[in-house]
Parts: C-alpha cells; sequence; structure tokens
C-alpha cells in the first residue's frame, strides 16, 4: 500500500493545506517521503461531524458486528506485510523484531476486544424487579446497561507506533466500547499511522459501517489536537505522552461548555524496591536483570524503572558495582525522536546538577539521536530534599536511593508520586517487611510485581496500566487490558419502562444470552 501523505476522513483521503510535515528517520537523520499535507480545524470538524453521525448506527450494529470490524482490522493490519513493519522501524529507530512483536501485541489486543464484545459482560446488565408490595412504598422495575460514551479522540505515543497508536489500546477498547474514533496523527510516525489508518478505513468499510466510525488527522504544532479536545462532538479522550502535553489536554477538556474526561497516560519512575534477603541472595543477577530492563528499547518506556529503592550494605554495594558493570558496556543508541533524545540529554544533564553521584555511564558510541545510559546514586535523604530526583526522564537512566533503615524506606515509599508500578524483589525472610509496605504501594501505584521487572505489560483480563496522579489523570482505569473498555462507557437505568421499549441485553427473555445481575443473583439469566 501506497503512503500518500493524506489524511483519512471518514471514507475519503484528503490533502491538508494548513502545514506540510514529514516523517522522520532518527537513526540517519534524515527525512523521509512524502510530505504530508497537515490539516486544521476544518479538517477536525468534518471527521467529528462524521463521528457524530455514525454514533447512533454504530452503537446500535449488532455485537457480532462489532466484533467482526476488531477482527477485520487485526486481518488488514497482518496484510500490510512487511511494507509496515519497514516503515514502522524506519519512523522509529526501533529494531524490526520490536515492530513484529508490537504488531502481534496490537493484532492480539484487537482479538481480547472482539472477544470481549461478544461474551457482552461489560455491558453490566443488571435487573431489579419490582416490588409492588414493598412496604411502605412499592418499588419500581429498575433494569440498568452501560452504554458507549460517544466519540472519543486519540493521542498515539510515540513510543508505541503500532500498539499505542493509530490502531492501538485506546482505539481498540472504544471501538469494543462502540465509540467513534478521531486519532490525531503522532508527528514521530506519520508514515505508519496512514497505513494503519487506511486498514481501518478499508475495516469500516468491509463492514458495513458508516464511514464516521474512523477518521485520522494530521497536523503541524498543537492546534490541530486543540481544535479535536475542544471539538463539542468528542465526549472523552485518551492520551499517552509527556506530562505537560496531558495536562494542557486536560486543561482544554475541562474548559469546554460541557467538560469532559481525557484519560491521559503521563509519566512514571516504576520504583524497584531491592529488599536485604533479595540482595543477599543475588545482588548480581539481579543487577544485570535490572539494567537490561533500564536500557531496553532505549529506555522509552512508559514503566521503565527510574527509582531503585534499597538499604545501605554489602550486598547493596554488591549490586551497584555489578549494575555499573553491566550499563558501563551499553553503548548510545538512537531515540525515537530528536525532541526525545534532546529532552533525555537535558533531563541527565540537570540531574547532574543537583550534586548527586553518578556511578556509571554507558560506553561512549556514535548514535544519531543518541542516548546514553547513566546510573545515580542519592542517600534517601538527599533523594527526600531534592523533588526533581523523583521526575521521570525518559530514556535510559536510574537512580539508587540508598536507605539507612526499613523505616527511612517507608518514608521513601509513602514520599513518592502515583506510578503505574512497584516493583518488590524479595525472598522469603523479606515478607515482614513486605507487610508494611504493600498498603503504601497500594495507594500509589496501579501494578505491582514481584521479583520481575515491570517493563513488559500483558494484554489481558487482569491487567492494570494506570494508576495515580501523574501516571495517569484518572487512577480508576486503564489504559492496558479488558478494563480499559471501561473509560468509554456510562451506566444508564431504565426505570419501569414497557417491555416493547427494553434494550435486548435488557429484555425478561435475554436474548443476548448474557450474564446478567438479576435481583442479585449472577449467571446467563
Ligand atoms: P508529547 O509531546 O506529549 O506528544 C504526544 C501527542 O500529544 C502528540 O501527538 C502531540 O502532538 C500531542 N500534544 C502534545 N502537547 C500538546 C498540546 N499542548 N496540545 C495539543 N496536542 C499536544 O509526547 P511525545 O512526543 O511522545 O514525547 C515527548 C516526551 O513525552 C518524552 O520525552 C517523554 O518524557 C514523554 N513520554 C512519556 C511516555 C509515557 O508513557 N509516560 C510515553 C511517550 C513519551 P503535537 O506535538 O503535534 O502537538
Amino acid at each position: 500500500m501506497k503512503i500518500t501523505g493524506e489524511m483519512l476522513i471518514g471514507a475519503s483521503a484528503l490533502r491538508g493545506s494548513d502545514a506540510t510535515l514529514r516523517a522522520f528517520d532518527p537513526a540517519r537523520n534524515t527525512e523521509l517521503e512524502p510530505a504530508f499535507g497537515g490539516g486544521g480545524a476544518a479538517e477536525v470538524a468534518r471527521a467529528c461531524e462524521l463521528a457524530e453521525e455514525a454514533f447512533d448506527p454504530f452503537r446500535r450494529a449488532s455485537l457480532e458486528t462489532r466484533a467482526e470490524f476488531l477482527e477485520a482490522i487485526a486481518d488488514n493490519l497482518l496484510a500490510l506485510g512487511d511494507a509496515l513493519i519497514e516503515r514502522a522501524s524506519v519512523e522509529s529507530a526501533l529494531p524490526k523484531a520490536r515492530i513484529e512483536g508490537e504488531r502481534a501485541r496490537t493484532i492480539g489486543q484487537l482479538k481480547l476486544f472482539a472477544s470481549l464484545v461478544r461474551e457482552g459482560r461489560w455491558i453490566g446488565a443488571t435487573l431489579d424487579s419490582a416490588q409492588p408490595d414493598r412496604k411502605p412504598l412499592p418499588r419500581p422495575d429498575l433494569r440498568l446497561q452501560k452504554i458507549p460514551v460517544g466519540p472519543v479522540a486519540v493521542f498515539g505515543a510515540s513510543n508505541f507506533p503500532l500498539a499505542f497508536s493509530v490502531a492501538g489500546g485506546d482505539t481498540a477498547s472504544a471501538f469494543a466500547a462502540g465509540c467513534p474514533v478521531v486519532v490525531k496523527a503522532h508527528p514521530a510516525h506519520l508514515g505508519t499511522s496512514e497505513l494503519v489508518g487506511r486498514a481501518i478505513q478499508k475495516a469500516v468499510a468491509d463492514s458495513g459501517l458508516p464511514e464516521g466510525v474512523f477518521s485520522l488527522v494530521v497536523g503541524a504544532g498543537n492546534a490541530i489536537g486543540e481544535a479535536l479536545v475542544a471539538h463539542p462532538a468528542i465526549r472523552a479522550v485518551g492520551f499517552t505522552g509527556s506530562r505537560r502535553g496531558g495536562l494542557a489536554l486536560i486543561d482544554i477538556a475541562a474548559k469546554r461548555a460541557e467538560p469532559i474526561p481525557v484519560f491521559a497516560e503521563m509519566s512514571s519512575v516504576n520504583p524497584l524496591f531491592a529488599l536485604p534477603g533479595a540482595l543477599a541472595a543475588r545482588a548480581d543477577t539481579l543487577a544485570t536483570g535490572f539494567v537490561d530492563s533500564v536500557t531496553l528499547g532505549v529506555g522509552q518506556f512508559c514503566t521503565n524503572p527510574g527509582l531503585v529503592i534499597a538499604l545501605e550494605g554489602p550486598h547493596l554495594q554488591e549490586f551497584i558495582d555489578a549494575a555499573s558493570a553491566a550499563l558501563e558496556k551499553k553503548g548510545a543508541q538512537t531515540m525515537l525522536t530528536a525532541g526525545i533524545a534532546a529532552a533525555y540529554a537535558d533531563g541527565v544533564k540537570a540531574r547532574d546538577k543537583t550534586g548527586i553521584e553518578r556511578v556509571a555511564t554507558g560506553a561512549k558510541t556514535d548514535a544519531s539521536c543518541g542516548a546514553l545510559p547513566a546510573l545515580y546514586q542519592a542517600s534517601a535523604e538527599q533523594f527526600l530534599a531534592t523533588p526533581p530526583l523523583e521526575d521521570e526522564i525518559f530514556g535510559p537512566t536510574s537512580l539508587i536511593v540508598v536507605c539507612a533503615d526499613e523505616d527511612e524506606m517507608l518514608a521513601v515509599a509513602r514520599h513518592l508520586e502515583g506510578q503505574l508500578t512497584a516493583t518488590l524483589h524479595l525472598e522469603s525472610d523479606d515478607f515482614e517487611f513486605a507487610k508494611r509496605l504493600l498498603p503504601i504501594l497500594e495507594r500509589k501505584v496501579g501494578r505491582i510485581l514481584a521479583n520481575g521487572f515491570p517493563t513488559g505489560v500483558e494484554v489481558s483480563y487482569a491487567m492494570v496500566h494506570g494508576g495515580p496522579f501523574p501516571a495517569t489523570s484518572d487512577s480508576r482505569s486503564t489504559s492496558v487490558g479488558a478494563l480499559a473498555i471501561e473509560r468509554f462507557l456510562r451506566p444508564v437505568c431504565y426505570q419501569d419502562l414497557p417491555a416493547a421499549l427494553l434494550p435486548q441485553a435488557l429484555s425478561d427473555d435475554n436474548p443476548l444470552n448474557l450474564w446478567r445481575l438479576r435481583d442479585g443473583e449472577l449467571g446467563p439469566n
């Protein structure tokens, strides 16, 4: 499939005339063909109007149609073949094998949501029978179902050109809920976005759905994203990126005549607690596993372990020595964009200026838009007194916080901002301390893991990729896994509605064969 540099507005492909944008190959430091025509408020308005028109027919289409639509997108993505892998790899400087893995994850995600749609438990169908004889007052007949919120705006993430982008988790969960989607293409992977957008556009047409179910807009600078969030047809926003970008969009959404929710995943340093038993048992292997996790994908993961918290002592020193030796062997590698590489260099420079010790630096190798890994160490006292040490530096760096005793370790845990993850490395003799730590971490993070590394997020029913601010703007949800659908649903209650007017999901004979909570009993009733 040829990349034309056009936007996809419903069933049409059109060239914006507001600006010219080009994708960039960060590894070769060159611009890529073709030039993209960037649009503005007019194209956003057209895409949003089409999305609004498509909303009712799309949400009323059968669950089977919606599930098959998600599967068609998955098939169309695969049919793009090597062209997609090639382009995504060139635009992101991520190895082809990584992009292939991401494609598999994106396809798996779409299929998970297809099976979720068919199964229908997300509708939350609930029936409370009337109790006409109840004293002192009769109870009405009450029935609840969840319906989609309306058109959703999605901002693709720079660091996952497939799995968190045009057909990524936000889009898949919004479609699964029955919401049309307008995607704002990330400027770092314009060609990949167009290819994937065309795969979705074809699936919309082949499924007989209204064209406005999907649009892809492209524009230069913040204006197009701002116009998208401000458009009255948009009812919710999914975003992955910087804290600054997320907060700007939240501000726009809150100031609308009708404010809307923004589900923004922004910033997390993912603390790793290396407890004394684990350090005594395996300081060396823990150190090499940790360095591999910090430098994986040039550290460009929202779950990168940017903070290690441990008790001082000879085993911690062994860990620091082994981690330093492992990190010094890692060379500089190309980051996703020149802007992200510059932000990393600035972040490391600012950390050096705080006066804490840099214990290791990666091997100096040439890489266009490169990032050199760096490992720091600070006392808990320094960490607690220096707020910027808790800020995310997006890239291959981490900070080891050395605590004098268990109470200080708990104080550091209490001090942390909201996080996507917290990791415990522990042995059975650490369990008593872990019991004191866990209640603190539960209040801070979305996922707690033991004896592993946070990079690598499974797409499944139980996954939570969320957490309190600033990890996300709404800790009640997740942007990965089946629960992500909840962000784009809202409950509606029907009181004493005549049977002939009830939605299928709530009618007495349960024609959709859903699991429902009927008079307090859950089952296919
Ligand atoms: P970004 O600058 O926040 O951009 C993400 C998307 O939001 C882009 O499409 C961008 O488009 C749009 N955007 C940003 N600010 C906006 C605003 N004020 N108004 C309207 N639209 C806006 O993130 P990025 O380009 O992916 O990476 C930059 C930094 O974000 C990284 O260095 C890193 O610190 C952080 N990041 C964090 C994660 C994470 O998972 N925690 C992931 C990726 C990146 P335009 O630029 O075209 O407006």
